[in-house]
């Protein structure tokens, strides 16, 4: 039986005009979408691209919601653009702040579905964990959203709109004028919520363009990391058309086991895979691959699981970094002890790699990773498509 295939955006995207009172929103279009948006609505094509600079420099450098306070485009024009465009962002309908400082939001999209945003602060550095579909296609055992039908992909707005709420609550827009503020809260961002991002490519790649443009909110490419369950055909696109450093949910050492945990191994496999990761550091030039590995106990964490890791992995510049499986109501698999997840920690380390332990944040308020599932979404997979989702024939 072949796998079904993977979810085009075409199908599962909304269009950008908003419902309400039928205005294009602004928000996620790229420098040439903006562009031809504006002259399709009557700018001089001479004088779109430096709109476009203005504009774009209003909405994502200083946080500026209303085309009347952007100043330095005339009075007539800013009223014409407030006649035809909008500048919309998600809708946040809950905020949950967890007793370690993590924040949760629940935001609301169009259509009247919701994701969950997670905002991690660390003592030098904030990182934002946003999501990229509404549900997911896929069915990795551990995880809490996989259990979850995808209901539809993020468009780029709703994916930069998640950065763009959180730097709202967390008071980070600069102000015209002011001296530069050492440090940020939002310094980094994961793409680690909801759903695979690779499923969603151009949206998540044109949502990450403006979130590194040096005329907005300027992240470093560097400070963006987006992690997949291992969609091989779109990892050197990922290198080539974004350059973000990389992060992939491993969590097996032979094909059998990664075929339980992570399902979408049965397309492409150990192999495959660690021959495009061998590739990506040189199209990207960038740092080390994030080898993500969730400790599950008795299923991946013993000796010889670290070993076969190590060897699978030699010759790419990588880092290990041990989940802690995180619980959710009705999971199949407990957490490995503290005592395995040191052993297995130390194996990898002595053979030469980085291993962090992740430490779990926001867990009382089901915000670690893998605990994400928006309440509303009642849908659950049935079996028969969990099978079928999977690529596997039915039980
Ligand atoms: N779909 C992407 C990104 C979202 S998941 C992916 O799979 O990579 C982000 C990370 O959390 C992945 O490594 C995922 O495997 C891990 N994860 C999922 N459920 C988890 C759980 N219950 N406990 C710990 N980590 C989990
Ligand atoms: Fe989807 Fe990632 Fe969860 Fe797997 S771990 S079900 S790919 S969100």
């Amino acid at each position: 039986m072949t796998a079904k295939a993977p979810i085009t955006q075409d199908v599962l995207t909304l269009p950008r005009k908003m419902p309400e009172g039928g205005k294009v929103n602004l928000v996620g279009l790229t420098r040439d979408a903006m562009r031809d948006a504006l002259i399709a609505h009557g700018a001089p094509e001479r004088q779109a691209k430096m709109r476009v600079g203005q504009i774009w420099q209003w909405m994502y450098q200083w946080g500026v919601r209303d085309f009347a306070s952007m100043t330095n485009l005339s009075k007539s024009y800013r009223a014409e653009l407030d006649e035809t465009f909008c500048i919309e962002l998600p809708e946040v309908v809950s905020k949950q702040v967890s007793e370690d400082g993590t924040r949760k939001y629940l935001v609301r999209i169009a259509g009247g579905h919701e994701v969950e945003v997670v905002y991690i602060p660390e003592t030098d550095r904030g990182t934002l964990c946003i999501s990229s579909q509404v549900g997911c296609t896929l069915t990795c055992s551990f995880c809490h959203t996989g259990t979850q039908r995808l209901v539809r992909n993020l468009t780029a707005g709703e994916i930069i709109g998640q950065v763009m709420v959180a730097r709202d609550d967390l008071g980070e827009w600069p102000v015209p004028g002011a001296p530069n503020v050492e440090g940020r809260l939002l310094s980094n961002i994961v793409l680690m919520g909801m759903g695979e991002p690779l499923y969603n490519f151009e949206n998540v790649r044109d949502a990450m363009k403006i979130a590194m443009d040096p005329e907005g909110i300027q992240l470093s490419r560097r400070r963006i990391t987006l992690s997949t369950s291992g969609v091989v055909p779109e990892i050197a696109r990922t290198a080539e058309e974004i350059g973000c450093q990389l992060a992939v949910s491993f969590h097996a050492t032979t094909d059998e086991v990664r075929d339980q945990l992570v399902p979408i191994n049965k397309k492409w496999n150990i192999e495959t895979l660690l021959d495009a990761l061998r590739a990506y550091p040189r199209v990207s030039n960038s740092e080390r691959i994030t080898f993500e590995y969730v400790m599950l106990k008795d299923v991946n964490d013993s000796d010889a699981d670290a070993r076969r890791l190590v060897k699978l992995i030699k010759g790419i510049p990588a880092k290990i970094n041990l989940i802690p499986f995180n619980e959710w109501p009705g999971a199949p698999h407990a957490r490995s002890t503290p005592e395995r997840i040191k052993k297995f920690a130390d194996i990898v380390h002595d053979a030469g790699y980085a291993s962090p332990v992740r430490r779990p944040r926001g867990e009382d308020i089901m915000a670690a990773c893998g605990q994400l599932k928006s309440a509303t979404e009642r849908a659950r997979k049935s079996r028969r498509e969990i099978a079928a989702e999977a690529g596997l024939s039915q039980p």
